[in-house]
């Protein structure tokens, strides 16, 4: 993917570049560092389950606007909210998938699960949703022109609406989350925390008026709006090393003598709140002798972040054993006990945590399928339910950003503008009027686009002008299986990347990055019993590349340094 010229760049957290010699001598340590605190994965070119490589990580933090950052914090648990409603929402879950599973065999695969549970009763009503909303800045966004700005600003806008219903949302207010079997003194720490949050953005947003960005020149621009990349709700990564790339970073500033900046880097607590949530569900659950079960792809390159989240569990809570098996394994080994309870090696599941399932190739064969059915009949708490991951497909996505469909799963109408913001243009590619109008405009100007399948994990997506001749290639029924979004233009940001047997020392390179905000929610189609926001990760890429996957090579980890737009430039 070629850069426009005209994007406009954050400025750095600081002053680049470094000396030759310093930058050799605190690469190497950092490198070590990344190893010897878990920002590390298994090689793909050389593996050997005995060993580690540190994963691609950029040197010094990128900066990230704070007042958007906050935003994207305090609308979490709307979020998690909305989409627990979803999942519920059986009739939408399949109007809105009716064409796509007539030509996506994987998506078909996952809603026949569905269908017979539907039938059958869920034996397990409770789901465990543990996550990711994904999401860009976008520096095009037209709102911020210089004249809406300073339209806005006049009329005395300045996104404090935004915010504060973002952050109202964590109290629990309106839709399913009523809160009613919270303990107490939980349902109070995650208000307080709620509470604090509203402080915090109301605090920043002051500080910012949308004159002061108006005056400036395009870097003001990188203050914008962001976009949702997408909506993870199965392996939502990194809990782990978003935190660890913290770690690493604040070790690299310290060692440059810039320990100073190291407040302006947010607490980053997703480790501890993921496996929380895992052991919130294990309490529901309430059988002191049951396990946790992570479901695991049959080689796990990403070690380090998962297992992190089994030391945790294991090291704060020590009574709750947690088991590793792949798909595969639970077919050959797991049955349903006389109360559908899943035993696996004679021991009970009280919560299964899927780090695998969601690509075909986690599917050998009809076994694996068995096996996730079983998993699906069974007494234990899903992370994700089947209904939890069809919410999370891309074609589910792409309704939820049509005008007025968000009104069926929120009743706040702050909520509702503040959510619907956050969507970039989303369109069906289905074989009627609205897709064949998709496919023209895509064929038209596709370098304004990404086209998506119903898949995760990267490496999937066609983008720009490689469009035209994948839509093409394609008959109009199996078009339904894509759809189209607007490509989102962050800014750059501009640093040194730091991977895995790459020359040394590093150059400056352009770079774009991709917050990721956590969140977990557990509740039933009645009741949402926890919902909070978990802390964050940041993957940046060359500004060059379409996809950013840090496993897949192209990305690096990150974590962000908040800036505000009236801070001295650094450089
Ligand atoms: P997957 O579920 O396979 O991770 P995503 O929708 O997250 O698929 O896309 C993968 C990557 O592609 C993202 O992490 C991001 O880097 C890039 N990408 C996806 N959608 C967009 C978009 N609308 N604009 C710009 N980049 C995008
Ligand atoms: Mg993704």
């Amino acid at each position: 993917m070629s850069v426009d010229p005209n994007t406009p760049v954050l400025r750095n957290c600081i002053h680049l570049p470094l000396p030759e010699d310093e930058l050799i001598e605190v690469t190497g340590k950092a490198k070590d560092y990344a190893i010897m605190h878990g920002a590390a994965m298994r090689s793909k070119t050389s593996f050997s389950p005995d060993s580690l490589n540190f994963a691609p990580f950029v040197l010094v933090p990128s900066s990230f606007p704070r007042k958007e950052f906050e935003k994207a914090v305090g609308l979490q648990p709307i979020i998690n909210r909305l989409m627990h409603n979803v999942a519920h929402d059986e009739e939408f879950i399949t109007t809105t998938l009716a064409e796509t599973i007539k030509v996506d065999e994987f998506t078909a695969n996952l809603f026949n699960i569905y269908r017979k549970v539907l039938a059958h009763g869920f034996t397990q009503r409770t789901s465990l949703g543990m996550l990711r909303s994904d999401l860009m800045l976008e520096s095009g966004c037209p709102e911020l022109s210089p004249k809406a700005l300073l339209l806005r600003g006049e009329a005395g806008e300045d996104g404090q609406a935004d915010t504060a219903a973002a952050a109202a949302a964590g109290t629990g207010s309106g839709g399913g989350g009523r809160g009613k079997a919270k303990s107490k003194a939980e349902a109070r720490s995650e208000e307080e925390k709620a509470k604090r949050d509203i402080h915090l953005s109301r605090a920043t947003v002051s500080g910012i008026t949308t004159a002061t960005m108006a005056s400036k020149d395009r870097k003001t621009a990188a203050y914008c709006c962001w976009k949702q990349v997408e909506i993870n709700t199965i392996a939502s990564g990194f809990g782990h090393l978003g935190p660890a790339s913290k770690t690493v970073q604040s070790f690299v500033l310290r060692e440059l003598g810039h320990a100073d900046k190291l407040p302006k880097m947010p607490n980053n607590n997703a480790l501890a709140g993921l496996c929380d949530g895992m052991v919130k569900a294990w309490d529901i659950y309430a059988k002191p002798q049951a396990v946790i079960l992570f479901i695991i792809e049959d080689v796990s390159y990403n070690i380090c972040d998962q297992r992190f989240h089994e030391f945790y569990i294991r090291e704060t809570y020590p009574h709750i054993k947690v088991l590793r098996r792949t798909l595969t394994d639970v077919h050959r080994e797991g049955k349903l006990g006389l109360n559908k309870e899943l035993l696996l090696s004679g021991l009970e599941v009280a919560v299964i945590y899927f780090r695998a399932g969601y690509e075909p190739g986690h599917y050998h064969s009809q076994d694996e399928w068995d096996a996730r059915y079983l998993m699906e009949t069974s007494l234990a708490i899903k992370c994700p339910s089947i209904q939890y991951h069809l919410a999370g497909t891309k074609k589910v996505q792409q309704a939820l950003a049509q005008p007025a469909v968000l009104e069926r799963f929120i009743n706040d109408p702050e909520e509702i503008k503040a959510v619907g913001k956050i969507f970039t243009g989303l369109y069906s590619l289905d074989d009627n009027d609205a897709g064949n109008a998709t496919y023209e405009m895509a064929l038209r100007t596709p370098e304004k686009f990404v086209l998506k399948p119903q898949r995760e994990g990267g490496g999937n997506n066609v983008y720009g002008l490689d469009i035209p001749d994948a839509l093409k290639r394609m008959s109009r029924v199996e078009r339904s299986g894509w759809i189209l979004m607007d490509l989102i233009h962050p800014p750059l940001t501009k640093g040194y990347m730091v991977r895995p047997g790459a020359e040394m020392p590093p150059t400056i390179v352009d770079m774009v990055s991709e917050l990721g905000i956590f969140g977990v929610v557990i509740g039933d189609a009645d009741h949402i019993i926890h919902n909070y926001q978990a802390g964050h990760m940041l993957r940046t890429k060359l500004a060059t590349a379409n996809e950013g996957g840090v496993a897949a090579g192209l990305g690096a980890l990150d974590s962000p340094y908040l800036i505000d737009s009236d801070d001295e430039d650094e450089n």
